[in-house]
C-alpha cells in the first residue's frame, strides 16, 4: 500500500509553473461572480492564494475579480463575458457557480475557448472525442494543449504516478459520479486509451449495485461527495483508489472512500484532505499558462 504523495507532485508543479511564467507576459485571470455567495468567496480565496504561490513577486499574474449584480439580465451578462473575451489583458476567464441562468453549458460556452481555464466550454470538452488526445503532455512540449477541467488533470497527474497511462489498456476503471468537470471527461479520456470504463452514479447506488462495480475495479476514481460511500472491504486487493470527493463531517473534511480500511487493500490511494485537492488549484494556473500560449500562437 502507498498513500500517494501529492505534496511532492504539487511542489514539482509549482516549480514547473514558475519557470513557464518567466517566459510569458503578465497574465490576467478574470473570476466572474453573479451576486454574493459563500461557496464562491471560498473558491475565489483559493484561486487568489494559489496565484501567490506561483507568482511570489505578484507581478506576473493579475487576479481580477469581476462582481456582477445578482439581478443582471442574461443579455448584459453575455455582453460582459464578451468584453472579457476581447480584453487583451485578460488571459483566462472563470465563471463561478452558482449563477442564476439555467443552461449551464450555454453559459460556459460564452467564454472564448482559448480563455476557458476551467475547460468547461463545449468546444474544449468536445476535443475529448479525439482518440489521439495525449493524456500527459508537458507544458514545455508543444503537444496538444487542450484545456482540461483542472480536477481531471489532477486525476491524470496522480494516475500517471501509479500506472503508465499507455498501459491502461484493458484495465477495469470504475468512475463514481458523472459530471462534466470530472466523470464525463475521464470516461472519454480513459476509454480512448482502451481501459474498460464503468460509469456509476446515483442511479447505481439506488439500484444497490455500486459494490459490484467497485469490487471488480483495478482503478476506482470517486467524485460523488458522499462520505464513506465506498466501503473499504469492497476495494480489490492491489487496486488504485483516487478519491476526489470532498464533504464536511462536523469540522472535518472527508472523502467518498472509507480511507483506513481501503488503505489496507489498495496498492495506491489518495487521502482527503491532502490528495487530489492539493493539485486542482495549481492545475487552474497550468491551464492559464496553456491559455497564454494558445493566445501567443495566434
Ligand atoms: P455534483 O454534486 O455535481 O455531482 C455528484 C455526482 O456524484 C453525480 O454524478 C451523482 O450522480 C453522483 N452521486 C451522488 N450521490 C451518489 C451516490 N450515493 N452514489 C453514487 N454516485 C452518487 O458534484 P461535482 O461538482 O461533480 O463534485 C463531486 C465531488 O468532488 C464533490 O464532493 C466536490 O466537492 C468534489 N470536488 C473535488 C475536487 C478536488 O480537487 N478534490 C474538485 C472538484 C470537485
Amino acid at each position: 500500500m502507498a498513500v500517494i504523495d501529492t505534496q511532492r507532485l504539487a511542489l514539482d508543479k509549482i516549480n514547473d509553473l514558475k519557470s513557464d511564467l518567466e517566459a510569458l507576459p503578465v497574465l490576467g485571470l478574470a473570476s466572474v461572480a453573479v451576486g454574493k455567495n459563500t461557496a464562491i468567496d471560498i473558491y475565489r480565496a483559493s484561486q487568489e492564494k494559489t496565484a501567490g504561490k506561483i507568482d511570489v513577486s505578484g507581478e506576473k499574474i493579475k487576479y481580477v475579480p469581476v462582481d456582477l449584480d445578482a439581478g443582471i439580465s442574461f443579455e448584459d451578462f453575455a455582453k460582459k463575458i464578451d468584453e472579457l473575451n476581447n480584453d487583451n489583458s485578460i488571459t483566462g476567464i472563470i465563471i463561478n457557480k452558482p449563477f442564476p441562468f439555467g443552461h449551464e453549458s450555454g453559459v460556459f460556452s460564452l467564454i472564448n475557448k482559448d480563455k476557458d481555464v476551467e475547460g468547461v466550454n463545449t468546444d474544449n470538452l468536445g476535443k475529448l472525442f479525439d482518440d489521439n488526445f495525449i493524456l500527459t503532455e508537458k507544458l514545455s512540449s508543444e503537444a496538444s494543449y487542450v484545456l482540461l477541467p483542472p480536477t481531471v488533470r489532477s486525476v491524470l497527474d496522480i494516475l500517471s504516478e501509479c500506472v503508465k497511462l499507455d498501459d491502461i489498456k484493458g484495465k477495469r476503471v470504475t468512475l463514481v459520479g458523472f459530471t462534466s468537470i470530472i466523470g464525463k471527461p475521464l470516461a472519454l479520456l480513459l476509454a480512448n486509451k482502451l481501459a474498460t470504463v464503468s460509469i456509476t452514479h446515483i442511479g447505481t447506488s439506488e439500484a444497490k449495485d455500486l459494490k459490484n462495480y467497485i469490487e471488480g475495479a483495478d482503478i476506482v476514481i470517486s467524485a460523488a461527495g458522499v462520505p464513506d460511500l465506498i466501503k473499504g472491504d469492497w476495494v480489490k486487493q492491489g487496486a488504485v483508489v483516487i478519491d476526489v470527493g470532498i464533504s464536511k463531517e462536523g469540522d472535518k473534511l472527508v472523502g467518498d472512500v472509507e480511507f483506513q480500511k481501503a488503505k489496507a487493500k489498495a496498492a495506491f490511494i489518495t487521502p482527503v484532505p491532502g490528495g487530489v485537492g492539493k493539485l486542482t488549484p495549481l492545475n487552474l494556473y497550468y491551464n492559464l499558462i496553456i491559455a497564454a500560449k494558445k493566445q501567443q500562437n495566434k
